[in-house]
Parts: structure tokens; C-alpha cells; sequence
């Protein structure tokens, strides 16, 4: 007997036991998990394992798990007296100890544990970024075959913590993000691998979900407003699944926390759509080339899971959300004001959850006593390249025009290789 079902937000119906990786019930609508246990327990194990609210049963490797505390520099620098930081990346002083330096390793690590229990061969992973490095990482620590492409544009801020001949990895040499997910669904069909499935799979919701698990652990409560950046929205997607579930608990508060999510202008497509009463994201705002202007790669895709039913729309209307955009010097700005503030260096991204929340403050849309929880979705990237090796990725080249044929006779070498 497993310890969830798996539920449909559109039709209600209760799949049991299924895996559910790219699983389409109801088109356009997300499964949500369902634990069995109501009341939330984080006794379980060592890091993330611990708490009870996770779709694996047997975990078959270590994963350590977000470090959550109360923020003295940066709330005092705010205003804000119940500010609690979840730093999610390297600072060994505080605990912190993930070395790829996102919360994409916490997705990484449920959604592999999720497809080894459910006797999945391999994966095929595309990503912009930070998601290959925690995949490959995992991989290795797993021994869990994974394939990862990514776009070429994305390769000069990239890096791996092991070396990148553990894990092919292919790069689209002539096409963004979105056509490294196309390319990615295409690999996955011809290799006979399920392709990992974004905001689909319950496992990688779950996974970023952790973060709210191990906040209420430290809060006692969960907090009244959440702010985090968003790009594809899974993220804040799985926060918003805990919060209801904490909500069944009923241990821990009454009210889901309120999410302000950020994105980098000028490309904004959720911001502007949310902003303008919209479910549909309009075209004009998903133009590849705003996203040349960005300085956060990771929050660009083309593909957010927005309009899905139980996606990011229904999510900031369940919780009376707010969407927030950033420009890139107000991002660089908090970066500094952060790594000042509380002594440790975050991506750029974080900086963009940081800039919202000191525009929140400036238009007064939080008390001072609220209780407030920042996800710093990654940092301590600089401290741990001082500290520790790092490698480059050398991936394979490959066009976004590759034919089935080409895939096969690649495949069949990278295999070989690897
Ligand atoms: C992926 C990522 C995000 C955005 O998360 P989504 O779940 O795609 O919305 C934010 N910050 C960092 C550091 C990331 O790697």
C-alpha cells in the first residue's frame, strides 16, 4: 500500500498508484498528490527524507535540505519584524550544504527517488540551467541514468559538480529554452525514456514543495506571505499544494500564505497577464528576443504553467497573490543589499524575489509584524567557486531541425560512450 493517491484537480477522480511523470488525466490540468497521513510529521530521516509529505518510500541516497531562519540584517534593513529566510544553496556556516546551489536539487532528488521506485529506466531532462546541474548531480550520486540538453545560450553561465563526461548532455546550438524542451521531447520518444515533464510531474512539485515543509518545521506556523521568483511557476505551484495540505492539518494555521511572485522585466509574461486579469498569457509578451534582455536565463521559459488548471493563475487567486515585476538594475541592486545584509551571495534570481519584496515594503503591502517567508531559491554559488572544484559542461552540439534519424544514430553513440 503506498502512503498517497493521486488526485485530479479538473475531474476529482483518485488515481491510486500510478506514476505520473508526463501522465495528461484530464487535458490541461494538474494531478496533485495526496498523502494519507492528514498530519505533517518531519521525523522521518536525515535531510529532505525526513518528512512524511514526499511521493518515495525507500530513498536510496543522502539529500540535504533547505536551511530556514529568522533574517536579522535584511529585516532589520526592511522593517520587517518576522522575517524568515529559506536559503537554498552553499553556506556551510549555516548549515547549507547544497552544492549545486539551488532548490533544484531538491526537485532533482524526489523526482529521481519517485522514477527509480516506479522501475523507470532513464530520464531526459532540458534545461536552462540550474535544473541540469542538480539533475547531473544526481545522477552521479544515484548511479540513475539521466540525458540532458540544454540551449547553447545558456552554456556560458553554466557549470557541473562532477565532471560532464558522467552525463551526456547535448546542447540546441540554434534556439532558446523552449526549443531545448521541444528538442528534450523528442529524445525522450525516440530513446523510449520518459521525459521528465515539468510542472506535470507530481514528484518535482512535491520536491519544491520542501521548502514550505521545512519553513513550518522552523516557524511553528506557516508564514502569512511567501515571495519567491518564478519561471515556469512549478515551484510556487508545489508551495501552494503544501500550504493546502498544511491547511487539512489545521496544526498550523488557518489561511494560505498569500504568494507574491516575481518575474524579470522585460520578460514578464505571467506579471503582465495576472496584471492585466488574464488566465491566457498574451503572445506579444512571450517574444524570444525580450528575453536576450534579461539577466535571469532561468526564468525564462515561453512554457510557464500558468493558464493549467491548478496552475500559478489559480494559485495567486486562491491566496489573493501578487505579481511583481523587476527590472535588471533593481535585481543587481538586491543582490548587493542581500549579500551586505546577511553575509552571503545569492543568484540572480534571488535577487529578484529580494527586489520585490523591498517594493512590497515600499507600497506598504505587508505589515510590519507579518510574518514573511523569502525563498532565496539559490545562493553561495561564489563562495562554493572559491572553495570547491567545479567543471565546465562540454556538451554535444545538436540543431533544433534534428531529425529522428540523427537522435537515434546519436544516442546510439553517447550510449556507447557512456
Ligand atoms: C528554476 C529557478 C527559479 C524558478 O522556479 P520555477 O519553478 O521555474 O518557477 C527561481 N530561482 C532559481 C535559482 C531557479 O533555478
Amino acid at each position: 500500500m503506498s502512503h498517497f493517491n493521486i488526485r485530479c484537480r479538473e475531474c476529482g477522480k483518485v488515481l491510486t498508484e500510478v506514476y505520473c511523470a508526463f501522465c495528461e488525466h484530464c487535458r490541461n490540468a494538474l494531478l496533485v498528490t495526496e498523502y494519507k497521513e492528514r498530519n505533517f510529521r518531519s521525523d522521518g530521516g536525515d535531510g529532505i527524507w525526513g518528512f512524511n509529505w514526499l511521493p518515495v518510500h525507500t530513498p536510496s541516497f543522502k539529500q540535504p535540505g533547505p536551511v530556514v531562519y529568522k533574517s536579522k540584517g535584511l529585516s532589520a534593513y526592511l522593517g520587517l519584524e518576522n522575517l524568515y529566510i529559506a536559503f537554498n544553496g552553499y553556506w556551510p556556516e549555516k548549515g547549507a550544504g547544497l552544492e549545486t546551489c539551488t532548490f533544484k536539487e531538491f526537485e532533482a532528488a524526489v523526482v529521481l527517488q519517485n522514477a527509480i521506485e516506479n522501475d523507470v529506466q532513464g530520464l531526459i531532462v532540458a534545461s536552462a540551467g540550474n535544473t541540469a546541474r542538480a539533475f547531473a548531480h544526481l545522477s552521479v550520486v544515484s548511479g540513475f541514468p539521466v540525458v540532458i540538453v540544454v540551449p547553447t545560450m545558456c552554456l556560458t553561465e553554466m557549470w557541473y559538480l562532477e565532471s560532464s563526461s558522467m552525463v551526456p548532455t547535448f546542447a540546441v546550438g540554434d534556439g532558446d529554452y523552449s526549443d531545448s524542451i521541444d528538442v528534450a521531447r523528442r529524445i525522450a520518444l525516440t530513446l523510449g525514456y520518459p521525459f521528465e515533464g515539468g510542472v506535470k510531474n507530481i514528484a518535482k512539485r512535491d520536491g519544491l514543495g520542501i521548502v514550505l515543509l521545512e519553513a513550518v518545521s522552523v516557524m511553528g506556523r506557516l508564514p502569512d506571505h511567501y515571495f519567491q521568483a518564478v519561471g515556469s511557476g512549478t515551484g510556487a505551484i508545489g508551495v501552494w499544494e503544501m500550504a493546502e495540505r498544511f491547511l487539512l492539518d489545521a496544526r498550523f494555521g488557518s489561511a494560505l500564505p498569500v504568494l507574491h511572485l516575481a518575474q524579470n522585466l522585460p520578460f514578464a509574461p505571467m506579471m503582465k497577464a495576472w496584471q492585466a486579469g488574464s488566465r491566457d498569457l498574451f503572445s506579444g509578451d512571450l517574444r524570444p528576443e525580450l528575453i536576450a534582455e534579461i539577466t535571469t536565463r532561468v526564468l525564462s521559459t515561453r512554457y510557464p504553467a500558468y493558464s493549467v488548471k491548478g496552475g500559478v493563475y489559480d494559485a495567486l487567486t486562491a491566496t489573493d497573490g501578487k505579481m511583481y515585476g523587476v527590472t535588471n538594475q533593481e535585481v543587481f541592486k538586491a543582490m548587493d543589499i542581500f549579500e551586505k545584509e546577511e553575509g552571503i551571495d545569492i543568484v540572480p534570481a534571488s535577487g529578484v524575489a529580494v527586489a520585490a519584496l523591498r517594493n512590497a515594503v515600499n507600497n506598504r503591502v505587508l505589515r510590519s509584524v507579518d510574518s514573511v517567508l523569502l525563498n532565496i531559491t539559490g545562493g553561495g554559488e561564489k563562495r562554493h567557486g572559491r572553495e570547491k572544484k567545479t567543471y565546465d559542461v562540454d556538451p554535444r552540439l545538436i540543431s533544433k531541425r534534428i531529425s529522428e534519424k540523427e537522435i537515434e544514430v546519436l544516442l546510439c553513440d553517447t550510449l556507447k560512450k557512456n
